[in-house]
């Protein structure tokens, strides 16, 4: 019993190892085959496109990760809206595996933001480059030998943007200077302008002045002092021209001072006196002088009647004559004279 139990085993066995052998070997068999046909490789979608085949997919999911937390250079930081996905299969073997293809769809789904330095002035953007010390050194160098008036408010701004547009450090710099040149140039014209019109409203100002004091001197300075000799104004009203003037219509140095004041409107001499003239004479039209002792004469000209006659004897209460336009003049006014040893002098020292 024990040797049929033995014999039968035995068999069995045999059996067993031969039909394992016929497995074994009908298996290697398949996969060589499939090996000859065949490779694993991933196939990798992105949103939904194929966008490969790879092999290995550790270092193609190392290179994707590398190049998303790039930040050399000016990237501040990259996104991408998904991960690719992997799939294992078996693929034929003349199927291209190629990384590369699958590197630029992933570049293609990703945003890289870059940082760069701007220089404004006034908050506006002037010029864009790499570095703070790019944007610095510029900065410095377009505010040397700036005129200090000049204010160009330069700032540094750090820019984020998915656009890189980096101008060379040159190229910047001249863009400034450009800048800086229009600035100082549109300053200079601004201030010359403000020296013109400053000079302009001087110029109203001095004429107003003018005009006004002219228009004021009827009641200042009633009355002066000549050589002790006490004198009151001959009548009231504006300054028209001045002692020593020139007058557009006279070629002569004006030899009295003009008081102009309506037409009739009665002279009184400036202090007593002795009539030695009253006529008409030449230029001066209707004249009386009046001889004031210590060589010191008065004149009135341009009267419009004369009052009184040569030897009068007259004092500051007498009316000597009306204010006319007789003989040279534009309009009805006094022309006063004082005369000194027979020399015409300023009336406005001792009057008005
Ligand atoms: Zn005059």
């Amino acid at each position: 019993m024990n040797f049929i139990l033995k014999n039968w085993v035995k068999y069995y066995t045999k059996e067993a190892v031969k039909t394992l052998k016929i497995v074994t070997i009908g298996s290697a068999m398949i996969i060589t085959i499939a090996c000859v046909k065949y490779k694993p490789a991933y196939k990798v979608t992105l949103a939904g496109d194929t966008i490969g085949f790879i092999v290995n997919r550790d270092l193609i999911e190392a290179k994707i990760e590398k190049y998303i937390k790039d930040t050399s250079g000016n990237i501040a930081f990259r996104e991408i809206e998904q991960l690719p996905e992997y799939e294992f299969k078996l693929i034929n073997r003349d199927k291209e595996t190629e990384e590369k293809n699958v590197m630029l769809a992933v570049q293609n789904m990703t945003t890289t933001t870059y940082k760069v330095y701007a220089v404004t002035s006034d908050g506006e953007q002037k010029a864009v480059v790499s570095t703070q010390e790019e944007a610095d050194s510029i900065i410095n160098e377009i505010k040397a030998d700036l005129k200090e008036e000049v204010d160009l408010k330069l700032g540094i701004a750090e820019v984020y943007t998915t656009e890189l547009n980096i101008e060379s450090k040159e190229i910047a710099t001249n863009t400034l200077k450009e800048f800086k040149v229009a600035k100082v140039t549109e300053y200079e014209n601004k201030k010359a302008e403000e020296e013109r019109i400053a000079k302009e409203n001087a110029r109203k100002a001095y004429i107003a002045s003018r005009s006004k004091s002219l228009a004021t001197t009827t009641t200042a300075a009633p009355s002066g002092n000549l050589n002790g000799m006490q004198l009151s104004i001959p009548v009231t009203g504006s300054i028209s021209s001045r002692f020593g003037s020139r007058g557009a219509s006279r070629s002569t140095i004006h030899t009295g001072l003009d008081i102009s004041t309506s037409s009739g409107t009665g002279i009184r001499p400036i202090s007593a006196g002795t009539v030695t003239y009253s006529a008409y004479k030449g230029s001066y039209g209707n004249l009386i002088i009046i001889d004031h002792g210590n060589g010191v004469q008065s004149y009135y000209a341009h009267c419009s009647a004369l009052y009184v006659s040569v030897g009068q004897s007259v004092d500051t209460n007498t009316t000597i004559g009306a204010v006319g336009s007789t003989g040279n003049s534009t309009g009805p006014h006094l022309h006063l004279e004082i005369r000194i040893g027979g020399e015409p002098v300023n009336p406005q020292n001792y009057l008005y």
